[in-house]
């Protein structure tokens, strides 16, 4: 505390409810770690507050903010640009203020990039499987397509999200040379077949956490061959049904969303400070937090 001073920067996170979230032990610890002069308050900032939040990081001169629901979307008409992440899922998470003008970007797509290329995986000529098409599955397509993934197959089951799936497999067509296609998760046969053929099978459903923990979207271990890389977009619980699954299956490298939540705040973290956020630091505080060190 003692490094903040008149001249420290200040960066929100605007959402509601927000005050159990991990980015403020996040974002502080890396600035403590590199001596930044910044400081990242959490915010809670519902629909009907969020035209005063953004002329708030206007008037105060703030860095920036991380964006998170019911905001998502809704902010996109009060800021000045957006960036190509940003716009190809029609939803901001992180504002950058460059003198007075407001960028929206997206990075949670980045983060799953990244993430999986920490562990020593490159997306770029893969063929993947992506069940669900919200706010996590979205981005993790988009930012996968625009990286040189080779093909990708995106199942989800027929609820309000269907629409929303045709309408990313369309844009990957259309902007990108990543071959996309759109199957109902209801049809077992082409999800099995597609677990067979995909070199990565990444669930961003809320299947495996609360109140859906002891559910997996593949109850089969034998859909799940020992080379396929499995990533679930949960982290909370650490271990979920479908890593369980997949790890008595012998499949090798199975992973949580932790890397993924952690690499989104890093890349926002690069655009604020254009520095590197500290990981293993940021990884410690956040295992401290939560109970896990
Ligand atoms: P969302 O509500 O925007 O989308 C959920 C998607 O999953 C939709 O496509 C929906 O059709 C599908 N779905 C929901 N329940 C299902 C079920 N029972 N069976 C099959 N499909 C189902 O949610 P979101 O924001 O995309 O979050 C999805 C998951 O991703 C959550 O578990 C969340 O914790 C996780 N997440 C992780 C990170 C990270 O950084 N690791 C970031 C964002 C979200």
């Amino acid at each position: 505390m003692t490094r903040i001073d008149g001249h420290t920067y200040l960066i929100g996170l605007m959402a509601y409810p927000i005050r159990h979230s991990m980015s403020p032990t996040m974002h502080n610890t890396a600035f403590e770690e590199l001596g930044l002069n910044y400081a990242y308050l959490a915010f809670d900032i519902d629909g009907d507050h969020l035209k005063d939040g953004v002329q708030a990081i206007r008037t105060l001169e703030m860095r920036g903010a991380n964006i998170s629901m019911p905001n998502k979307q809704n902010i996109i008409p009060h800021l000045d640009k957006l960036d190509i992440s940003a716009k190809m899922n029609q939803a901001v998470n992180t504002v950058v203020n460059d003198n007075g003008v407001l960028t929206g970007y997206t990075t949670d797509g980045v983060g799953f990039v990244n993430d999986l290329k920490r562990k020593g995986h490159d997306v770029s000529g893969q063929k993947m499987v992506v069940v669900g098409a919200g706010g996590a599955g979205t981005p993790i397509a988009t930012q996968s397509a625009l990286d040189g993934l080779s093909e990708i197959k995106i199942f989800n089951r027929r609820d309000d999200r269907f629409a929303n799936a045709q309408k990313i497999v369309d844009l990957i067509n259309q902007e990108t040379d990543c071959q996309a296609s759109l199957h109902d998760l209801a049809d077992d046969a082409a999800f099995k077949d597609a677990l067979a053929w995909a070199d990565i099978y990444c669930d961003a459903t809320g299947v495996g956490m609360k109140p859906l923990e002891d559910q997996s979207l593949v109850n089969d271990p034998s859909w799940l061959k020992p080379d396929l890389v499995v990533y679930d977009t949960v982290y909370a619980p650490r271990q979920t049904k479908l890593m369980t699954i997949a790890k008595d299956a012998g499949v090798k490298n199975v992973y949580n969303g932790l890397g993924m939540m952690i690499e989104q705040g890093a890349a926002a973290f690069k655009l604020w400070t254009g520095q590197d956020m500290p990981i293993a630091a940021v990884e410690a505080a956040i295992n401290e937090k939560d109970g896990q060190a």
